[in-house]
């Protein structure tokens, strides 16, 4: 219904557009009223905020990650930022446990005495105080997934060595103690990268290690020209902690219609993070800003959230999503989820995630109004001719627990370790054959490592559809209009700002 109405109301205004285009086509095209906001959330404004978060990483140990004083001062930055602009802030606290590693070593006594890194496998348990020690012993076949593989090898008091492949590692590991092992290694059988391995379930007494095919190789190595004595120590404890979210949402808009936009403030230990996750942090607080600075009125709730512990695991999205589906009707009221994980990737493209799934099939059910949701971003970009591509609908962000429970979403990715396609160099320029984001998850992801125009193509696109979403969002869930349930500008912010009729008109068409 809304959409036939903006279609019959959309007719006059062509023409308007059509006269004016034949006197002088740039001056008297009337800017949409999303343009209009769009372009009042600079770049510059959200590098502004970029070089906070990097001045924050530079004075807290060169990161931001979940826990530590550089989240917790990102934290205090944003919440600065939004309450100036008018925002009432909310810390919203959740646990979770982790694993802390205290000890994960593997020594050569004898030959040698080199150190080997290697990690505790899931479910393995610790090690004796001071590690275990004993000559190694490799199974008959390398791989040990039979027990005959040990029926003529003395492993008694040994630590058995054994290759990955053709069966778990509990099987492997269950092999080893049976022949009367104390400690088992399992190395990788795939080059230059650790092992970490998992044995499923508690249930074996001796520990468990994996370590890298190379260092495997090497140790079976010298075991076959003579004994190889070797202590192997794991001790890890579980450990509950305590982070947060922040959330704050526009006092003006309908409470049973909220949009809500979301990007992880934490980063990795490796790095600043200025890429993932500085950029989306700072474009949806620029967007927070200018949308309470202008007063513009817009019929439905804005909410934004910066979520906690998100490299971790999700961690800070999940819990709050869990929350809210404890309290009666409160999912309901979110129309949609937009996700915002790393928008200024230097080796960019312009990605928007693939609800329709008209490039990649999604992992993943998609909810209903994720498609319309998608279309109000690639309408965006359609509208100013910018090029954009699909990203996989995957849920590998923060938007996993928001469509695992029903709520539309999508959202917008620059590309992180994806190798650039000839294809993607076409439409954006860049680099084919190395990755969107060469310094992802490392100390290289700083201020420099940000895309100015990917960044700006991005910061725009986000502005554009809230501003959008913020008045409509019909196309999604059907509702639109103020509602009985809305909000008018409280005291302090004077009245909402009305936009002309013919606004409202362009504005309905991009939805
Ligand atoms: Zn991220």
């Amino acid at each position: 219904m809304a959409a036939r109405r903006t279609l019959v109301a959309l007719a006059s205004s062509i023409a308007v557009v059509a006269a004016g285009a034949l006197a002088s086509p740039a001056a008297a095209h009337p800017r949409s009223p999303e343009e209009k906001f769009a372009q009042k959330v600079t770049t510059r404004a959200v590098q502004d905020h970029l070089a906070a978060l990097q001045r924050i990483a530079d004075e807290n140990d060169g990161n931001r990650a979940a826990l530590t004083s550089g989240y917790e001062a990102s934290a205090l930055y944003v919440e600065s930022v939004l309450r100036k602009a008018g925002y009432e802030t909310e810390r919203d606290p959740f646990t979770f446990d982790r694993e802390i590693i205290d000890t994960a070593t593997l020594t050569e006594n004898s030959p040698g005495s080199a150190e080997y890194e290697v990690d505790q496998m899931e479910f393995s348990p610790n090690s004796p105080v001071g590690g275990v020690t004993g000559d190694l012993v490799a199974p008959s076949d390398p791989l040990g997934c039979l027990a005959t593989d040990w029926s003529t090898v003395v492993a008694t008091g040994k630590i058995a060595l054994i290759s990955r492949g053709a069966c778990p590692f509990a099987t492997k590991a269950a092999n080893a103690e049976a022949a009367g092992a104390i400690g088992v290694v399992i190395y990788n059988n795939v080059p230059d990268v650790q092992l970490f391995g998992t044995l499923g379930a508690e249930g074996l007494t001796v520990p468990v290690a994996g370590v890298r095919q190379a260092d495997g190789q090497a140790l079976a190595t010298a075991l076959a020209a003579g004994p190889v004595n070797v202590t192997l120590d794991l001790t890890s404890h579980t450990e509950t902690s305590e982070s947060f979210n922040i959330i704050a949402e526009t006092e003006q808009g309908r409470d049973d219609n909220v949009v809500m936009l979301g990007a992880h403030l934490d980063g990795v230990e490796e790095g600043p993070g200025i890429n993932d996750n500085g950029t989306g942090s700072a474009a949806i607080l620029e967007v927070a800003v200018q949308l309470a600075k202008g007063n513009i009125r817009h019929d439905n709730t804005v909410r934004f959230a910066w979520w906690g512990a998100e490299e971790l695991g999700l961690i800070g999205s999940t819990a709050y999503v869990e929350e809210l589906a404890t309290q009666e009707g409160e999912l309901d009221r979110i129309a949609t989820y937009l996700n915002y994980d790393m928008v200024g990737s230097p080796n960019y493209i312009i990605g928007v995630y693939d609800a329709d799934e008209s490039t990649y099939p999604a992992p993943v059910e998609v909810p209903e109004g994720s498609v319309a949701t998608e279309a109000v971003l690639t309408s965006w970009f359609d509208s100013i001719g910018q090029p954009w591509v699909d990203t996989e609908f995957s849920g590998r962000s923060d938007y996993q627990a928001f469509i695992l429970n029903g709520i539309p979403a999508s959202g917008l990715f620059t590309g992180a370790d994806d190798v650039k396609t000839d294809e993607e160099v076409a439409l954006f320029g860049g680099t084919a054959g190395i990755t969107h984001d060469p310094n992802y998850h490392s100390a290289g992801d700083d201020l420099s490592n940000v895309n100015e125009t990917a960044l700006g193509i991005m910061t725009q696109a986000i502005a554009a559809s809230t501003y959008s979403l913020a008045w409509d969002t019909s196309a999604i869930n059907g509702v639109s209009g103020p509602g009985d349930g809305y909000v008018h500008p409280g005291k302090g912010h004077g009245p909402g700002k009305h936009l002309g009729s013919e606004d409202r008109v362009l504005l309905e068409r991009a939805s």
